[in-house]
């Protein structure tokens, strides 16, 4: 093996990172002049940009998340542009898109859509995609998550679809049939202990609901129900324990809780709400 592996892979292993050779391939691709695949074992050290990598990997040695280094992340079926002003997209959310897609199976409706704290837009996007005919408005208190919102949808060509807009949702006063969110959801303690790639690299925004995780939750509930048409549905993602405050917190405000979906490591994740 290469010199500059083996000591790379010793820095990463000695910085408690969880897959320290699958980083290490993203790094070198990342950092490689042609784009061949990486092949730790078999690497040809000329096809690497040396300064461009070392770089990349101190990066990393900080515990910067790799989606944050190489400003991209995957989530459904699209790659998105991130920086530190948003969350990197998480898997666990992907249920939000596979939850709306079970609500609704036709795909050609014409949706009026609400997403409330866009971030990256990968939300809206992906629904976008799935939705040709549905008409999205995506909101963001952040201005530069709004601006990376506003990449995406360049990369992706949805403009025509999302309306992307800096606002609270409190002071939106339309109607929708279908209410999206992954809101802020961490207790404050809960963000202290949270891994460096997330604490350090992530922004807080976007992270903690007050001390007991619960803050949007309960903002949403004063108003959700008169953004939402007769018929609408409204789709969230949750932190760990927090079905049963959730379900409280909306049943208090007159939603009917419809279903509950576990992620992939069992933890209740996504909410889904109606009206009737
Ligand atoms: N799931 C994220 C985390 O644990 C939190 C995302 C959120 O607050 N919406 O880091």
């Amino acid at each position: 093996m290469n010199n500059l592996i083996e000591e790379s892979l010793k820095k990463l292993n000695q910085t408690n990172i969880d897959n320290p050779e699958l980083d290490l391939r993203i790094l070198l691709k990342h950092a490689s002049k042609k784009n061949n695949e990486i092949i730790l074992s078999n690497l040809n050290i000329d096809n690497i940009d040396i300064v461009k990598f070392k770089s990349y990997l101190q990066k990393r040695i900080n515990r910067q998340p790799i989606a944050k280094i190489i400003n991209n992340k995957s989530f459904w079926k699209n790659d998105f542009y991130v920086n530190n002003f948003v969350l990197d997209p998480r898997p666990e959310t992907e249920l939000i898109i596979e939850e709306v897609l079970n609500i609704y199976k036709n795909k050609n409706l014409k949706l009026k859509i609400l997403d409330i704290g866009t971030g990256s837009g990968c939300i809206a996007i992906s629904l976008a995609k799935e939705f040709k005919n549905a008409s999205i408005t995506a909101i963001d208190i952040s201005k530069e998550a709004i601006e990376v919102a506003e990449t995406n949808l360049k990369i992706h060509n949805c403009s025509n679809q999302i309306q992307l807009k800096i606002i609270d949702f409190k002071n939106i006063n339309s109607k929708f049939d279908l209410i999206v969110s992954n809101p802020p959801y961490l207790t404050n303690d809960q963000f202290k202990n949270t891994d460096p790639e997330v604490k350090n690299f992530e922004p807080k925004l976007a992270l903690v609901g007050g001390d007991d995780g619960l803050k949007f939750y309960r903002e949403y509930s004063n108003n959700i129900k008169y953004l939402m048409n007769k018929s609408a549905y409204f789709v969230c993602e949750i932190g760990i324990n927090q079905r049963q405050d959730c379900e409280q917190i909306f049943q208090n405000s007159g939603l009917y809780l419809n279903k509950i979906v576990k992620d992939l490591q069992g933890i209740e994740r996504i909410l889904s709400f109606s009206k009737i």
